[in-house]
């Protein structure tokens, strides 16, 4: 009984969940179908985990578009407008309201939701790339029980016969997630909140369950004073409630540092630690944990892809074994599932060398059960699958695939030079002298629409029904068409519309050394959202060029700027699977080099200007504050790598969204991009604000219309926004453009907003 589970992805081997929601939105289904393909894959994944040899799989881990959003609705965080009343349950018409905004179906009409009803706010969950809907706790909020969410997912399980681990985002972070409508402190909410958290455990004890896990992630966090004082309130409090129910306290993500202590003093059952983040609180948890608490080792890492070392895992777990009765022991993954892509085997397009070194959420699971009967039954029970493990382990460090000398070369040989260019005064004028560009200067960020004929040309090619010259000459008429259209509008630097590619990460991937791409490995980001990070396994280094060719023709279809376009190196490793056998930083230096050699060829085939998109370069901020100025020295330097290669009048963009920049401005001002164009639309330009109190010293695009928004926007709206900047900018530092790409969108959308955009530039140039 010591092998468990903390969470499992929720949209299924083939993203059913995925498939059976959009088709719930698009109306093609109803409630009733939705909810059978939810429980159908809640039944799937109980089945799975327990023959994989988990000891009581999780439920309530589940949840048809976010977590947090399940706890908010349970409680009756529910701000005024979405079609719930108190004492009612809550419908998926107000769920989906809550989560999309009201999109005007005839389900929200019937429930009183108006069309254009705005979504929740949207955040990161920690350092992950999921995301949560923030809730919203109104002045002198009240809670109140629409249901118990967790009791019903317990007994669901129930009557298949499985006895599971109901998991509760635990009251203190669900506070610390959410935010208050009038300002204040969300934790003097609890008293009014620890009622109901009281309630659905006594349930839950009433219904069976003899254990449940409870997430307070926020233990990973600089914490106030009050946030541990609220842990220990709220804690000793449920503890009293339900003696026979054992909470089992989760954190995860980090060292919990100065927190550990207070955890380690709650009256709780059993703490759950994050052992692959933070393998040195293993000691100080065995020194000072209380004797009868149980504690939860988390050795199998949840937020990557490469096998267990189950050797040094088991070695690790022999340890705690020698200071703890091993019934007081747990194994896990380092925190829950919801993190990896659900399951190596159908990755069939993997060579088996590489599939060798990784294991995905089902893997994992067998890698937990595998260490765990070692640890009851004697290391002699599991001497087989070390033995097989060491194999794996020997054969991944002596692969000739990780390190390729020539990078390691040309690391050595970096110098500081590498990450600087002349001061921007100058690199101004030179390109102004080569760029010739009116005030004002329009462009956009770069892609345009991905339409359903460019979706069939790819799969087409994929399929190999079309083939490469047919595929070539399709993307090669979707170019010129979009460049003719931008000449035609008057935009002053145009792009070549990205048609080529299908993610901004996985499309270089592809191109690199060092690189994998699987065909399932999906990951949740955000509701029906799933990502496919590409897999960093070996040393990064770029064989050829990867986007000079598009770049080159593009620019030869014009006289006006091509602006070549470049995801950057920061962006690219968050955005993937990272290699755990160097350092990070050592893998984004190497990246800085590979798109460095990029942005050279660029500037050689005769493109004026290149963009290097960082949208990611804030999400790698580390969880703790006095981590992030290591990590941010070496984004901007790895940032600066891959920029000043190049000669003055060569112009650089960068482009940054979903952020806030407030807290990192000279950061970013570091990064001395000439031009960097930034997401401020839907703050109503307050985030230039940040720009101007630090007197952002080179050109800012603030982006002059929300591109996710559904309505169109109005050219006196963005011409209004380009005078609240040009108020308190620099005209001469100002330029134009959408706050983010245009694939998302439609033609139909994207034509009348530029041109719109464009005929603001003109009249603010006037
Ligand atoms: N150049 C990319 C595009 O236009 C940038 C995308 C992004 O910011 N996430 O799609
Ligand atoms: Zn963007």
């Amino acid at each position: 009984m010591s092998a468990f589970n903390l969470g499992f992805p929720r949209m299924g081997v083939r993203r059913e969940l995925k498939t059976a929601l959009e088709s719930h939105w698009s109306g093609q289904s109803d409630d009733a179908a939705l909810l059978r393909s939810a429980a159908d894959l809640r039944a799937r994944h109980w089945a799975l985990q327990s023959l994989a040899g988990i000891a009581m799989p999780p439920s309530n881990d589940f949840s048809l578009y976010d977590h947090v959003l399940d706890h908010a609705c349970a409680f009756g965080v529910i701000p005024p407008g979405y079609g719930w009343r108190p004492g009612e349950r809550v419908s998926l018409a107000t769920r989906f309201a809550l989560a999309r905004g009201g999109r005007g179906t005839a389900g929200e009409a019937a429930a009183g939701i108006a069309r254009g009803t705005p979504a929740l706010e949207m955040t990161k969950w920690f350092d992950t790339n999921y995301h949560y809907l923030v809730p919203v706790f109104q002045p002198g909020q009240e809670f109140t029980a629409t249901g118990f969410p967790a009791v019903e997912a317990f007994e669901e399980a129930l009557a298949l016969g499985q006895v599971t681990r109901p998991v509760l985002l635990g009251p203190v972070s669900f506070l610390l997630l959410g935010k208050m409508a009038g300002g204040g402190d969300a934790l003097d909410l609890l008293p009014g909140l620890l009622p109901l958290y009281a309630e659905t455990l006594r349930r839950l004890e009433a219904a069976g369950a003899r254990h449940v896990q409870m997430d307070e992630p926020c233990l990973a966090l600089d914490l106030p004073h009050a946030a541990r004082a609220a842990l220990c309130h709220a804690y000793t409090a449920l503890a009293a409630v339900t003696p026979r129910l054992s909470i089992i306290l989760a954190s995860y993500f980090g060292d919990l540092r100065e927190n550990l202590e207070t955890a380690l003093t709650l009256p709780v059952a059993g703490l759950h630690l994050d052992l692959v983040r933070a393998p040195q609180m293993l000691d100080v948890a065995l020194r000072h944990a209380p004797p009868r608490m149980i504690l939860s080792l988390g050795v199998v890492d949840g937020r990557n892809v490469w096998a267990t070392d189950l050797s040094r895992a088991f070695l690790k777990l022999r340890g705690a074994a020698a200071a703890r009765r091993f019934e007081l022991l747990q194994v896990a993954p380092s925190c829950s599932l919801l993190h990896s892509p659900v399951d190596l085997a159908p990755e069939t397009g993997l060579d088996p060398e590489l599939r060798g070194w990784m294991a995905f959420a089902r893997q994992k699971l067998e890698e937990v059960a595998i260490l765990a009967r070692g640890l009851t039954e004697g290391r002699g029970a599991i001497a087989a699958e070390l033995l097989a493990s060491d194999a794996r382990q020997e054969a991944r460090r002596a692969s000739p695939r990780l390190h390729d000398p020539a990078v390691a070369a040309r690391l050595a040989a970096g110098r500081p030079e590498d990450a600087v260019r002349v001061p921007f005064t100058r690199r101004r004028v030179a390109q102004q002298a080569r760029l010739n560009l009116p005030a004002f200067p329009t462009t956009t960020i770069g892609s345009f629409p991905q339409t359903a004929e460019i979706r069939a040309a790819r799969a087409a090619h994929k399929r190999g029904t079309l083939d490469a010259a047919g595929y070539d000459a399709f993307l090669a008429g979707q170019m010129e068409a979009a460049v003719r259209w931008q000449e035609e509008i008057g935009m002053d630097v145009l792009v070549h519309g990205e048609f080529e590619r299908n993610d901004m990460v996985e499309h270089f991937a592809d191109f690199l050394e060092g690189f994998a791409v699987t065909k399932n490995g999906w990951v949740q980001s955000y509701g029906s959202r799933c990502v496919k990070p590409p897999v960093i396994f070996g040393d990064v280094s770029r064989p050829a060029a990867m986007t000079v060719e598009w770049a080159r023709r593009a620019q030869a279809l014009t006289t006006r700027p091509m602006k070549g376009m470049l995801t950057g190196p920061v962006t690219m490793m968050q955005w993937a699977f990272v290699r755990d056998d160097i350092p990070r930083d050592a893998v984004r230096r190497q990246l800085a080099y590979a798109i460095r050699d990029e942005v050279m060829d660029l500037e050689a085939a005769g493109i004026p200007i290149v963009q290097i998109d960082e949208p990611a370069f804030r999400e790698g901020l580390p969880l703790r504050r006095d981590e992030w100025d290591a990590y941010l020295t070496d984004a901007v330097t790895c940032f600066r790598i891959s920029a000043s290669g190049v000669r003055e009048a060569t112009q650089i963009h960068t482009h940054m969204c979903y952020s806030e920049f407030n807290d990192i401005m000279d950061r970013i001002a570091e990064m001395d991009a000439d031009v960097i164009s930034i997401e401020t639309a839907r703050s109503r330009m307050e985030l230039l604000e940040a720009f101007v109190d630090f007197r952002y010293p080179n050109e800012i695009g603030p982006g002059v219309y929300d591109i996710h928004a559904p309505a169109l926007p109005e050219a006196a709206e963005m011409e209004r926004l380009l005078r609240v900047a040009a108020q308190r900018l620099p005209a001469d530092q100002i330029w134009v453009n959408p706050d983010c790409g245009l694939k998302t969108r439609k033609w139909e959308e994207v034509r009348p907003a530029l041109i719109r955009m464009v005929e603001a530039a003109r009249s603010l140039r006037g």
